[in-house]
């Protein structure tokens, strides 16, 4: 995940690596849901969870997406 563009600004960029055409559906739909779940969280945490990567798979889960292991 990229730091936010710009000083207080809302703009986010989430980048996708090329390696997502050659991984599975279900994995593909967790890292995408993942990277949204860190731009919605703004990179920070979730309720009692500090840790962003944490707090993303938290959030990717509560939509319904998750955590699966990369084959
Ligand atoms: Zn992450």
């Amino acid at each position: 995940m990229m730091a936010p563009l710009g000083p207080g600004g809302y703009s986010r960029c989430v980048v996708l690596k090329p390696r997502l055409e050659k991984c599975s559906t279900e994995f593909a739909r967790y890292i995408v849901a993942h990277e949204f779940a860190h731009a919605w969280l703004h990179n920070g945490g979730w309720g009692e969870i500090t840790d962003c990567e944490e707090a993303a798979d938290a959030v990717a889960a509560s939509w319904g997406f998750a955590k699966v292991p990369y084959e």
